[in-house]
């Protein structure tokens, strides 16, 4: 009995967070409790889309937690939608959970802000309901981590529309996506003042009956009940009212967007992280060696109080973060909050940074905790462990935010 109770108890200390954000953390525990971790094994190994998650997700309406209320969403901050994240990572879904559903949450936040009315009321709702699902295209093979130098073009045509050309890769869910909200460089390189202007954003259909697109799979490390891809476009024609926001503004549009997604990943990471500490100390409790439980040695015990540390250490860097975001954009009695967009930056990278670090610690040491039976499916920390590199490459590398912080914060020399 005590290790039925005690297996399934949350870790994460909740003081603090709203009454709201508990509510979200509840009802968003309660779906999530209906997909067990022999779901997610089953759908690793099979490379399946957990295509009932997201429709479970969906169907209450969990989708819209970020968007406006008018447009059918729930109107919640970053903050909130961050503790979703990290609610459904905990749960045992992993990356691969969160993945199948994070660029519904997040990309589509600079359509909702920088859309026409027309563009908002024509895709938000079906993004919320769950009919259509949306993915983000912005990396390319020979641009990297160096966005700006970006290859893909969108040229528009006499008629209004716009002839897509070029690659992206790693793109999540393009296989299951009608969506994708795409990065494509619409002035060239050499015509502009700055590398940052001349590209703009697109919400694009992805109509594999029309010539001109076609991707690739990628076989991956972890999170592989969601795809990644390679997507190729070729005179790939869309109309003109797929533009968001201004033409050769992209780059400032999708900016704004850019904070908001190291929150939703630094939650995502830390949800790894407190399932997997919480299954390595039980594990630790029940495990019996040289006749006394593996937990009573400090050589078990004390990496995972460790590890615990770092991630509530971490868990306070990114709900900082997310309030700082979230306060940012609102006007406190006809003046602005004051807050300065450095300062959410420096947060949001921040805890983006701390949060994936935590988590990997945390999974390491669940997988070492467990001795060879880390290493099986069946106890899901080597899933867990193998999902857990992800916040450490994706949206953007440790290396960047550490030469962010350099230059930013130490005001020490660009490096690159
Ligand atoms: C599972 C997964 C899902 C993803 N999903 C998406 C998605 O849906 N949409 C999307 O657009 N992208 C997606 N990505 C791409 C991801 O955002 C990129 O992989 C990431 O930004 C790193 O870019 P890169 O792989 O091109 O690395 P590179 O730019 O090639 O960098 C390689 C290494 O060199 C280091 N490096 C490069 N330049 C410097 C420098 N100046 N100083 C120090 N170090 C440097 C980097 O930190 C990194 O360690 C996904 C990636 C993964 C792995």
């Amino acid at each position: 009995m005590f290790s039925i109770l005690t297996s399934h108890r949350h870790l994460m200390e909740t003081t603090g967070f709203t009454e709201t954000q508990l509510t979200v953390r509840e009802a968003v525990s309660q779906v999530c409790s209906q997909f067990p971790n022999t779901y997610w094994q089953e759908r690793d190994q099979t490379e399946q889309d957990p295509k009932e998650f997201h429709a479970a997700l969906a169907q209450d309406g969990w989708l819209g937690v970020a968007l406006p209320e008018a447009l059918g969403g729930s109107g919640l901050g970053i903050s909130e939608a961050t503790l979703m994240m990290q609610t459904i990572a905990e749960s045992g879904a992993g990356m691969a959970g969160a993945q199948a559903i994070h660029a519904n949450v997040y990309a589509t936040q600079p359509l909702a802000k920088f859309g026409t009315k027309s563009q908002v009321e024509g895709t938000i709702p079906n993004i919320i309901s769950g009919e259509w699902r949306v993915c983000f295209g912005v990396t390319e093979p020979n641009a990297g981590l160096d966005t700006l130098r970006l290859s893909t073009t969108a040229t528009k045509l006499t008629d209004g529309s716009y002839r897509i050309d070029g690659q992206k890769i790693w793109i999540t869910c393009a296989q299951v996506a009608s969506k994708m909200i795409l990065l494509a460089r619409t002035t060239p390189l050499n015509e502009v003042k700055k590398p940052s202007e001349g590209l703009s954003l697109f919400c694009i259909d992805l109509d594999r009956d029309q010539p001109g697109l076609d991707m690739r799979k990628i076989k991956k490390l972890g999170g592989r009940a969601v795809d990644a891809n390679e997507v190729f476009f070729e005179n790939y024609v869309v109309p003109e009212n797929a533009l968001i926001g201004q033409e050769g503004q992209g780059f400032k549009v999708i900016l704004h967007g850019m904070n908001a997604e190291r929150c939703l990943l630094a939650g995502e990471a830390l949800g790894l992280g407190y399932a997997a500490i919480n299954k390595a100390a039980q594990y630790a409790r029940e495990r019996v060696v040289f006749r006394r439980p593996i937990g009573q040695n400090q050589g078990i015990a004390h990496p995972l109080a460790d590890a615990y540390m770092k991630l509530e250490a971490a868990k306070h860097a990114t709900y900082h973060a997310a309030r700082l975001y979230d306060e940012s954009g609102k006007q406190l009695d006809g003046h602005g909050s004051g807050i300065t967009q450095e300062s959410v930056g420096v947060a949001c990278n921040s805890a983006k940074y701390m949060a994936a670090e935590a988590a990997f610690n945390a999974c390491e040491n669940a997988v070492l905790t467990h001795g060879g039976m880390g290493y099986a499916a069946e106890y899901d920390v080597e899933r867990w462990f193998r999902e857990s590199l992800v916040p450490r490459i994706a949206p953007v590398s440790r290396e960047m935010i550490l030469n962010y912080i350099s230059e930013k914060v130490l005001r020490l020399p660009r490096s690159y």
